[in-house]
């Protein structure tokens, strides 16, 4: 009884140390790296030359095609296109579903408050903005932020792949029900699928070339308004974190 008492406890607190590391309010009680090495730098392995030339590429992309497309009716009301900024050589992409206002009036994506949320579960991952690479589905604003329509998806998304296929990173994060849903071609809910690895394929077969581990979890405005998920969250980038190889804390 004492100890199913002290399990529970035990489970709370951890749940609101981790959400507290997540949120980045404060610092927890924690041990040292567990494992890996502590570099958060873009992929170690790319030299500055080839460095360049995925930023050229991403650049030519963006400006000879993202900011010109007219291929479906988002683009009429648009402000600025949101392509998608960080490293060109970033070891993890964070995926989101498209930008709202605040990314439509400035062309970045996740700067609302959604964005400041994923800056800081990205922090408590011991990265920074800078080092990934974040972007969305769609590279327009739908009206009143719906969710994106089929046409469109089927559209933006040789963007997304062809950005993917430039970066080459280690890991993709698939944030909330569409990003999930359209990278892994599945009508599952993201409660099931969050939580385990997937394989993307670029080639958009399954088994056809090299796939990249993908870990879909809750979008950052679905955590803004339910808190209480936040610990589900922490605990798929702690995932990630292990693969990546970071330094991923235990509590004592
Ligand atoms: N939500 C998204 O999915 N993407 C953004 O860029 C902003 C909010």
């Amino acid at each position: 009884m004492a100890r199913d008492h002290d399990d529970t406890l035990r489970g709370t607190v951890a749940r609101y140390l981790e959400t507290d590391v997540l949120l980045g309010v404060r610092a927890a009680p924690l041990s040292p790296p567990v494992s890996g090495s502590s570099s958060a730098a873009p992929s170690p392995s790319v030299s500055p030359k080839e460095l360049a030339k995925r930023a050229e590429a991403l650049r030519v992309l963006d400006e000879q095609q993202v900011k010109k497309c007219t291929k479906c009716e988002l683009h009429q009301a648009r402000t600025n296109t949101v392509f998608g900024q960080g490293s060109a050589a970033a070891r993890v992409v964070f995926v989101g579903e498209a930008p709202g206002r605040d990314e439509d009036a400035q062309g970045i994506a996740f700067i609302g408050r959604a964005g400041q949320l994923l800056t800081r579960m990205i922090e408590a991952m011991g990265l920074t903005r800078d080092e990934v690479f974040i972007c969305n589905i769609l590279k327009c604003r739908p009206p009143n932020n719906r969710d994106p329509a089929p046409d469109e998806v089927s559209s933006c998304w040789p963007y997304l792949d062809e950005q993917l296929r430039i970066i080459q990173p280690e890991v993709i994060v698939a944030l909330g029900k569409p990003a999930a849903q359209t990278l892994l071609r599945t009508t599952e809910g993201i409660g099931r699928l969050r939580g385990r690895w997937h394989d993307y394929y670029t080639s958009g077969s399954p088994l056809v070339g090299e796939p990249t581990p993908l870990m879909p979890t809750y979008h950052p405005a679905y955590l803004l308004r339910d808190p209480a998920q936040k610990g589900k969250a922490w605990s798929d980038l702690k995932m990630v974190m292990e693969k990546l190889c970071l330094p991923v804390r235990q509590r004592k």
